[in-house]
């Protein structure tokens, strides 16, 4: 059985990931998965960056645990089907189907992406205003359009951060990352 890792970018929901263990530990128990969960806790009062949590997750999970599979997901998508299993598939798996965002990184690497049934891939969001420090980001229209240029040397490779705390709860584990993230958007 593949060890899932489930990474959770964060900052200031506390309320939302109370719902999200409530909800997602039974399932995932349900699943009979092999798995741990990591938030991450952006640090500061920066512009936040959920992308560079998501990277700085993988590379911290990695270091707690020979992770082969790994789950990208906010703090407020709860499934509404059990169905949807929280495992690795062939193809990068795009498992919140009824909130289809930008998939096309994927493409450029010559991947397609996996999805379960649109019955299965039912999600609840938590209903939410937007965050401070959460604006949308002026530059994103910019930024995909060039993401086939930029791809080679924005993420992984170029990620920069330092851990601030690590707290392991029984239910999950807590990272506190500082990312440098910049005061708003200027400076992007
Ligand atoms: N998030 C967070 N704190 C914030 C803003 C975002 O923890 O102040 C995380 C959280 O996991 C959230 C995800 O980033 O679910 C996506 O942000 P948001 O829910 O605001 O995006 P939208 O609902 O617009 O997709
Ligand atoms: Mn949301």
């Amino acid at each position: 059985m593949p060890w899932v890792a489930i990474i959770i970018p964060f900052t200031n929901r506390h309320e939302h990931l109370k719902h999200w263990l409530y909800f997602l530990h039974p399932m995932l128990m349900r699943q009979q998965l092999d798995y741990g969960v990591y938030v991450i806790n952006q640090d500061g009062e920066g512009v936040f960056n959920r992308a560079k949590l998501m990277n700085a997750g993988y590379v911290e999970a990695l270091k707690q645990n020979d992770y082969d599979c790994f789950v990208f997901s906010d703090v407020d998508l709860v499934p509404l089907d059990d169905r949807n299993i929280y495992k690795c598939f062939d193809n990068p798996r795009h498992l919140s189907v009824a909130m289809d965002k930008f998939n096309f990184r994927i493409v450029f690497r010559g991947m397609s992406i996996s999805r379960p049934d649109s019955e299965t891939g039912r999600y609840k969001m938590i209903k939410h205003h937007r965050d401070l420090h959460s604006e949308a980001n002026p530059k994103n229209p910019d930024k995909l359009r060039h993401t086939q240029r930029s791809m080679d040397k924005d993420g992984i490779n170029s990620l920069k951060y330092t851990v601030k705390e690590i707290v392991k709860d029984a239910l999950y584990t807590f990272i506190t990352v500082d990312i440098q993230a910049p005061a708003n958007y200027k400076n992007i």
